[in-house]
């Protein structure tokens, strides 16, 4: 029998890249998969794609960052699976920028307070709204998952991102307190931190960066979408029962440097 037959995992940005995949990863084992996603188009799409694979499936159109969007179509999602048994916080974004930019003691541009504020509001807030959201919902029920999107460089850093780095190393203090919190109600939390994952994300960042990056992987290559959600495959499975509070690195060995 598939691992999550009768389970319902909701997928944030479940749209494209990991979160696509994801999507699809939990379809195969026969979930119900609710997809959260700021664009419609191709939430629609992967919806399609899990309902192919013989699974039940539904897009929202929500943006992660809006608490009543969010509180709203969990709400829907009870309606329409009447549980939720996995969340994945994986919605994320970057608006990368050096802190301070500068060349010859001139000073060339900043990060924004725009940069800044938007990527914390998707990234960080985002996670703490949907979480906040489900929560009480696996409280009722006794048990659930919880896993979350870091980022090997919101452990290690990063140069040029200041808010995404933030942004990732507060998804790891949450989930440690969230370990905390909700363990006692039966419901495991978990981070994953990807290293550096071809998807649209990393398709915006120079081809040198990438080239550097791989130089940096013991495995010689990048990761896949597919790497990164068999991860919260496991994770969100029994065979990971007596694992929580804790931040999985999928990176491949990655060293990332200055
Ligand atoms: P991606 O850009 O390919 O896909 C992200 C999805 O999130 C898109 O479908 C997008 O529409 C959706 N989204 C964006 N803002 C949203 C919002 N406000 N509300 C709802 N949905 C929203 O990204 P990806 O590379 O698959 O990354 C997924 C997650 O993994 C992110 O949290 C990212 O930070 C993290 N991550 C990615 C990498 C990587 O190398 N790609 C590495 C480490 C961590």
């Amino acid at each position: 029998m598939a691992r999550f037959s009768s389970k319902v995992v909701l997928v944030t940005g479940g749209g494209d890249g990991i979160g696509r995949a994801t999507c699809l990863a939990f379809a195969r084992e026969d979930a119900a998969v609710a997809i959260f996603d700021v664009r419609p188009e191709p939430a629609e799409a992967v919806a399609d794609e899990c309902r192919t694979l013989g699974a039940r499936a539904r897009a929202w159109r929500v943006d992660v960052s809006k608490a009543a969007e969010v509180d709203r179509a969990v709400s829907e999602v009870v309606e329409t699976f009447g549980r939720i048994d996995v969340l994945v916080n994986n919605a994320g974004i970057t608006r990368d920028a050096q802190l301070v930019k500068a060349k010859d003691g001139e000073t060339l541009g900043r990060m924004s307070d725009e940069d800044f504020d938007l990527v914390m509001a998707v990234n960080l807030k985002g996670v703490f709204n949907c979480t906040r959201a489900v929560a009480p919902v696996m409280i009722r029920q006794g048990s659930g998952v919880i896993l979350s999107a870091s980022s090997v460089v919101g452990l290690d850093g990063n140069f040029g991102q200041t808010n995404y780095v933030a942004t990732k190393a507060g998804v790891v203090g949450m989930t440690k307190v969230w370990a905390r919190e909700l363990g006692r109600f039966g419901i495991r939390v978990n981070a994953v931190a990807p290293g550096f994952i071809l998807t649209s994300m990393t398709a915006k960042m120079p081809e040198k960066v990438l080239e550097a990056m791989k130089a940096r992987t013991p495995l010689g290559r990048l990761g896949t979408p597919e790497d990164v959600a068999r991860a919260y495959l496991w994770l969100a499975s029994d065979d990971a029962s007596y694992v929580h509070g804790a931040v999985l690195r999928v990176d491949g060995g990655i060293v990332v440097g200055t």
